[in-house]
């Protein structure tokens, strides 16, 4: 199983959560072992910021990079579909402090990501596998890698809200491209009315609306359409993990469980993961086959709408 990357360069523009501005996204295709790089496009000459854990200065609300005084906000839905896509090197120009918004979900980069389309490398790709569990956990909330053969992700949140259905508070992911994309990646960011209305206060959340994210007020999903999933806000949880555990480095062989987890905690756990070689194995496959993850092939990739 060969190295991916974009077969041609492609844009997009969006709003800023925060600024509520208009950012354009450009995404670049890269030389094997590049990995994923962000660059300031609105910054003459600023130097690219590798897609690493270490990089992770703040994890407020979102998972933001920071490198040599030039940061990259909200990385972590644009990451999610990179990592499910099995993207492994490419360059993401960014002409604002923050991702754009998109929608909320994935789906949109996904979208703009399968219309680039993908090319296969001259390389092997490298996965990170677990080899030693590692937990990591403040107050009641945890998160942990486990050895395990494939990728699975669970997660649970436990909101008492009478718009978050008890039922719906645990989802599970099968990491396939495919479960991805048909389970995950259209689950959209949510936010309580009360909390957006506090950062507008402070200049923040100035972009947010209904057109990309969940609203909920003291009793109520006010969104007209509803959700997308009865369990939305958790599979969006997982959606905010794949992209967050996507900063380790490489696509990861293991099993992620948590409970109340966010973007501090996934950030810990990979942190912790990496502390320690014992903790993990570099490995490649010489085939398709013999891989326990499946990406869709490249001749299957179609681009819909
Ligand atoms: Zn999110």
């Amino acid at each position: 199983m060969n190295q991916r990357t974009i077969k041609t360069a492609i844009a997009v523009t969006g709003t800023g959560l925060h600024s509520g501005q208009p950012v354009d996204l450009e995404f670049h295709p890269q030389p094997i072992d590049t990995g994923i790089l962000f660059e300031r496009s609105d910054i003459a000459g600023s130097t690219p910021i590798p897609a690493s854990a270490f990089l992770v200065q703040d994890t407020m609300m979102s998972s933001n990079l920071v490198f040599g005084g030039t940061r990259v906000g909200t990385v972590e839905h644009l990451l999610s579909a990179i990592a499910g896509l099995g993207v492994d090197n490419l360059l993401i120009r960014v002409s604002a402090s923050e991702i754009p918004i998109m929608d909320g979900s994935a789906a949109p980069f996904v979208g703009l990501l399968l219309q680039a389309g993908f090319c296969e490398q001259d390389a092997l790709k490298k996965f990170i596998r677990i080899a030693r569990t590692v937990r990591v956990k403040v107050d009641d909330k945890w998160a942990e890698l486990r050895p395990y053969d494939g990728f699975e992700l669970n997660f649970e949140i436990d909101f008492d809200h009478p718009a978050i259905d008890k039922n719906f508070q645990h989802a599970q992911l099968q990491f396939s491209t495919q479960n991805f994309i048909e389970q995950l990646s259209s689950a959209r960011t949510f936010g309580f009315l009360r909390d957006i209305e506090a950062m507008r206060q402070n200049n923040l959340a100035l972009g947010g609306s209904m057109d990309n994210a969940i609203v909920i007020d003291e009793a109520n999903i006010l969104n007209e359409e509803g959700l997308r999933f009865n369990d939305e806000f958790v599979r969006h949880k997982i959606l905010d993990a794949l992209g967050d555990l996507y900063l380790i480095g490489y696509p990861i062989l293991g099993r992620f469980n948590a409970y109340k987890s966010g973007h501090a905690l996934n950030n810990l756990v990979v942190r912790e993961i990496l502390s320690d070689h014992n903790n993990f194995e570099i490995v490649t496959f010489d085939d398709n086959v013999t891989c326990p993850i499946e990406y869709l092939p490249l001749t299957a990739i179609t681009v819909e709408g």
